[in-house]
């Protein structure tokens, strides 16, 4: 297994982290033995990173059955909390207090905010104490590290981390997000602080490895060497050396050994400039093939009106080359769940943002479809729904 150095606290971190959230249900039981065997087996083959969160159903519970058969002590693990739920402290303390039971453990290595995507979320959280609770909480050695995890644009990221002295944070990215979620301006923002990357969403769901269009599989095959479309994607990301460790969420004996495989081979730069021109090529494929051909660039922002445009059209694109869950999940979390809203139906028509597209996209015209396809009854029932439980 390669090994990557946490900038800020020296831990041997292995390059293929192990993204528990995909273990494979019975109903709504998790298949406990199935899930252990995996646990073992990725392990076995040196990963040494197991992530999980208090809002998986099932997960602390099942990761925890397994830490206690003799690996806690001989590997990191990563829970996070949904502050977007809690109004006082005494919430966060019943929620680690419940964690620690659930992982069968006193101490939680990596602990994350979970979702925090926007400042005002964290100036919330600040206002409620929550940075003398988490000195509390290191003092007593109970969380060793604290970093948040991320949904959103590059400006609001950099916002997130300049805002508190985290150790370590998790953002989506993968080669079709170089310019979109944090990005890799924000990839490398965190590196030059000395805060540990650890990448969510590697396969952008599985769009990077089972569902890539037939122009972007033969961009790939330009190349003499065999790859399989998961290993093109690992690679690219552990080409870069501001990323820690890559979370996978594996839930196949025969995934945990592609990985781990690509984990052993890739490594920092190793990728040749003929091979990353492939990824563009990929990406101009994936996009054609997609609702909205928006890159992300972020040329038409700011928009007057507040539009998050980039990330309404990569969420609206989510609904139809992803499923229609994945891409309201995202509209939901990264345009509407603020404290300032950006969601498409905010466009006012003012046309500005069209004279920078580079892309000649009739953004106008595309907003109204994102609203009136993303906007719907659901939509509305869901943000009148979180809006009375969820605190942001
Ligand atoms: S047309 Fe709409 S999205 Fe574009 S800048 Fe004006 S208000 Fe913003
Ligand atoms: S300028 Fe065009 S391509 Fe770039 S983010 Fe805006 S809509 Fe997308």
């Amino acid at each position: 297994m390669q090994y990557r150095i946490d900038p800020k606290t020296g831990a041997r971190i292995s390059a293929l982290g192990y993204g528990c959230m995909r273990f494979t249900k019975n109903g709504v039981a998790v298949d406990q033995a199935k899930a252990e065997r995996e646990l073992t087996a990725a392990a076995e083959k040196g990963v040494n990173y197991f992530d999980t969160a208090y809002i998986y159903p099932g997960i602390e519970d099942a990761l925890g059955k397994w830490l206690a058969q003799g690996w806690r002590d001989k590997v990191y693990v990563a829970t996070k909390t949904p502050h977007y739920l809690y109004k006082d402290l005494a919430a966060f303390d019943a929620c680690l207090a419940q964690q620690l039971r659930r992982l069968r453990t006193d101490y939680i290595d990596y602990y994350l905010i979970h979702m925090l995507c926007d400042v005002h979320q964290w100036e919330r959280l600040q206002a409620l104490g929550i940075e003398a609770w988490i000195d509390r909480q290191k003092a007593a050695g109970v969380i060793r590290h604290i970093g948040f995890s991320f949904h959103g644009g590059t400006e609001n990221f950099m916002r997130v981390l300049d805002a508190y002295d985290w150790e370590f944070c998790y953002l989506q990215y993968n080669y079709l997000d170089e310019t979109s979620q944090a990005g890799v301006r924000g990839v490398r923002y965190a590196a030059e602080k000395g805060v540990g990357v650890i990448v969510m969403e590697p396969l952008r769901g599985g769009r990077l490895s089972r569902r890539l269009p037939k122009e972007a599989l033969d961009a790939f095959a330009q190349v003499p060497v065999r790859r399989t479309p998961t290993d093109w994607a690992l690679r690219w990301l552990w080409n870069q050396p501001e990323v820690l460790s890559v979370l996978s969420g594996m839930n196949d004996l025969s995934q945990i050994e592609e990985n781990a495989a690509t984990a052993d081979d890739a490594a920092v730069g190793a990728l040749t400039e003929e091979e990353l021109a492939l990824y563009d090529r990929a990406c101009r494929a994936i996009r054609k093939a997609s609702r909205i051909g928006c890159t992300g660039c972020g040329y038409c922002m700011p928009c007057p009106k507040g539009v998050d445009i980039p990330v309404c059209f990569r969420t609206y694109n989510d609904r139809y080359s992803d499923s229609w869950y994945i891409g309201m999940k995202e509209y939901l979390m990264c345009t509407t769940l603020k404290k300032t809203p950006s969601n498409a139906s905010l466009c006012a028509g003012c046309g500005k943002c069209e004279q920078h597209c580079p892309q000649g996209i009739a953004i106008r015209r595309e907003l109204r479809e994102v609203q009136r396809q993303m906007e719907g009854p659901i939509y509305h029932a869901a943000r009148r729904l979180l809006k009375l439980v969820a605190r942001y």
